[in-house]
C-alpha cells in the first residue's frame, strides 16, 4: 500500500478521502496524483484483499462507526480478491460508500454487472484523468446530498436560559420570554459561540445580513434590549457581557 496521506483519525473534512484499489503501479500512483492535486486525500491499495481489510479498519476504528472513505475507485481485474467480488462484499457488509469502477472491460455486459452488484459507476480504460475527476466529483457530491440529515441540535441551554431553535422560543426557569426575531437571531448565535467575543460588525453581519444599511449602533440598543429580558440585573450583565474596545460576548 501507498499511503499519500496516512488515515486520519478522525473523519476527513477536506473535500473527502478516496481508497483507490489498482494493481498497475503506474495507474495507482496516476490516479493517486491526480486526485491529491485536486485536493481529496488519497490512500491506495495493491489487491482486494488489502482494500478490503482497509475499508473494515476504516469502520470499526476505536469499536465506534467511523467512515473514513468517501469514495472507493476500483479496478476489476485485481489479485486476490477481484474487484467485482470486493464491490459484492462491501456492499454486502453494508458500507454505502459510493464505487467508481475503472477496467478494461468495456462491454455494455461488464458495465451492467459491474453496476449490478453495487457500482455507483463505470469508466473504461484507457480514460482521461479529467473525466475520472469530474465523475469522482458527481459522485462525491451526490453522496453528500443523499447523506442522511445530521440530527439537529434540539435546544441551547446556559443556566436557567433554555434556546430551542426549531421553534424559536426561549424560557428562563422554564418561563417563555418575549423576544423579536433580531433578538432571537442574536442570542442563538451567543448561546452557540458560548465565550467567543463578537464585534458589532461580525453580528451585523451574521444577524442583520451584509447589505443592512444602518448604524452598529444598532447592535448596542439589541443588546439592552435583551439584558432587560434576561438578566437579573441589566446594569451588571452576567450574561451579554461587553467586552471593551471589541464587543460582547455571551456567558462571563
Ligand atoms: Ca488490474
Amino acid at each position: 500500500m501507498i499511503a499519500l496521506e496516512a488515515l486520519p483519525s478522525t473523519p476527513n473534512t477536506m473535500l473527502g478521502h478516496v481508497l483507490v484499489v489498482e494493481d498497475e503501479e503506474i495507474i495507482r500512483e496516476t490516479v493517486a496524483l491526480a486526485l491529491t492535486e485536486e485536493g481529496y486525500s488519497v490512500t491506495t491499495a495493491e489487491d482486494g484483499s488489502e482494500a478490503l481489510k482497509l475499508v473494515n479498519q476504516s469502520v470499526t476504528r476505536g469499536g465506534t462507526s467511523c467512515k473514513v472513505f468517501d469514495l472507493i475507485v476500483l479496478d476489476l481485474m485485481l489479485p486476490h480478491v477481484n474487484g467485482l467480488d470486493l464491490c459484492r462484499l462491501i456492499r454486502h457488509d453494508g458500507h454505502h460508500i459510493p464505487i467508481l469502477i475503472l477496467s478494461a472491460k468495456a462491454s455494455e455486459t461488464d458495465r451492467v454487472v459491474g453496476l449490478e452488484v453495487g457500482a455507483d459507476d463505470y469508466l473504461a480504460k484507457p480514460f482521461g484523468m479529467r473525466e475520472l475527476i469530474a465523475r469522482c466529483r458527481a459522485l462525491l457530491r451526490r453522496s453528500h446530498y443523499t447523506k442522511p440529515p445530521q440530527p439537529q441540535t434540539s435546544q441551547l441551554t446556559f443556566n436557567s436560559i433554555v434556546l430551542y431553535p426549531q421553534e424559536c422560543r426561549v424560557t428562563i426557569q422554564d418561563e417563555d420570554v418575549n423576544l423579536s426575531p433580531k433578538e432571537f437571531r442574536l442570542l442563538e448565535l451567543f448561546m452557540s459561540h458560548p465565550r467567543r467575543v463578537w464585534s458589532r460588525e461580525q453580528l451585523i453581519e451574521r444577524v442583520w445580513g451584509p447589505d443592512f444599511m444602518g448604524d452598529s449602533k444598532t447592535v448596542d440598543v439589541h443588546i439592552r434590549w435583551l439584558r432587560e429580558k434576561l438578566e437579573d440585573d441589566p446594569s451588571n450583565p452576567k450574561y451579554l457581557v461587553t467586552v471593551r474596545g471589541f464587543g460582547y460576548r455571551f456567558g462571563s
